[in-house]
């Protein structure tokens, strides 16, 4: 094995946590709003229940003062009856005091109608006060979790970037500029483990002969997957098998062979 590539896999296996990490990071945001939405959602309902509640007051007092009216108005025209002379008056203003009595009946029932549903709102207020009380309680165990949650990412994000930077200073700079270009063609990952007789990766077919040259012990070269372009590797040789290098080596896919650089 090139003595470089053990460094690059090491590199890959941190590289992959970090874009574990940030993605899990870059998460927390999304699920605050989330929550804090669900939050905004239930005190809405109160908003909305008391603009009922408002509104049917209102509703009630107007109602009341038609009633009113329409009584007064009934009242006058009986108070009218007897000054009344013609029989066609007479009538015509009998018919007004029955509309009158009509109109203040009508008023009524649209006031009890009100009343009810002003009840009925205010149900609706005290629920859904005690649903916000719910929903915050809730929401603030789980911020709680989530913040906890966000200090731990930043924690391991800290360390693997740190893992990174030790990686990336065993390895000359031009080698990992090369490994950077090809894992930025290639979400992330510039490495593929040889799998079978493919790529690990793109699942191609890789040439015996490639295989061979870096199941050798004492391989300085480079091959790519000429496929994918990535850096091969055999794993089950002579790396020291630290942490990152089994976890490197768990992330191999398919395909076949490439060529050496
Ligand atoms: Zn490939």
């Amino acid at each position: 094995m090139h003595p470089h590539l053990k460094y690059l896999i090491e590199l890959q296996a941190v590289d992959l946590r970090l874009i574990e990490i940030r993605e899990r990071v870059s998460r927390f945001p999304k699920r605050l709003a989330e929550l804090e939405a669900r939050v905004a959602s239930a005190r809405q309902q109160i908003t909305t229940a008391k603009e009922a509640l408002t509104g049917s007051l209102k509703d009630r007092k107007t109602f009341e003062m038609d009633v009113e009216q329409w009584k007064e108005r009934a009242k006058k025209y009986r108070g009218q009856s007897s000054e009344v002379k013609s029989n066609e008056a007479y009538k015509a203003l009998l018919h007004e005091i029955a509309n009158a009595e009509d109109e203040a009946a009508k008023a009524e029932d649209r006031l009890l109608d009100r009343m009810m549903a002003g009840e009925d709102y205010e149900r609706q207020v005290k629920a859904a006060e005690a649903a916000v009380k719910d929903v915050e309680a809730v929401a603030n165990t789980e911020r709680r979790a989530i913040q906890a949650e966000y200090n731990a990412a930043q924690k391991e994000l800290t360390a693997a970037e740190a893992a990174r930077a030790a990686a990336v200073a065993a390895v000359p700079e031009d080698l990992v500029d090369h490994y950077e270009r090809i894992a930025k063609r290639h979400g992330g990952i510039a490495l593929a483990e040889i799998r079978g007789e493919g790529c690990g990766q793109c699942g191609v077919h890789i040439r015996p002969h490639v295989i061979q040259l870096l199941q050798r012990d004492g391989n300085e070269e480079f091959f790519h997957c000429e496929t994918c372009t990535r850096i091969l590797y055999y794993a089950n040789h002579s790396v020291t098998q630290s942490p990152e290098s089994a976890a490197a080596s768990a992330l191999g896919t398919p395909a076949t062979p490439t060529h050496e650089s």
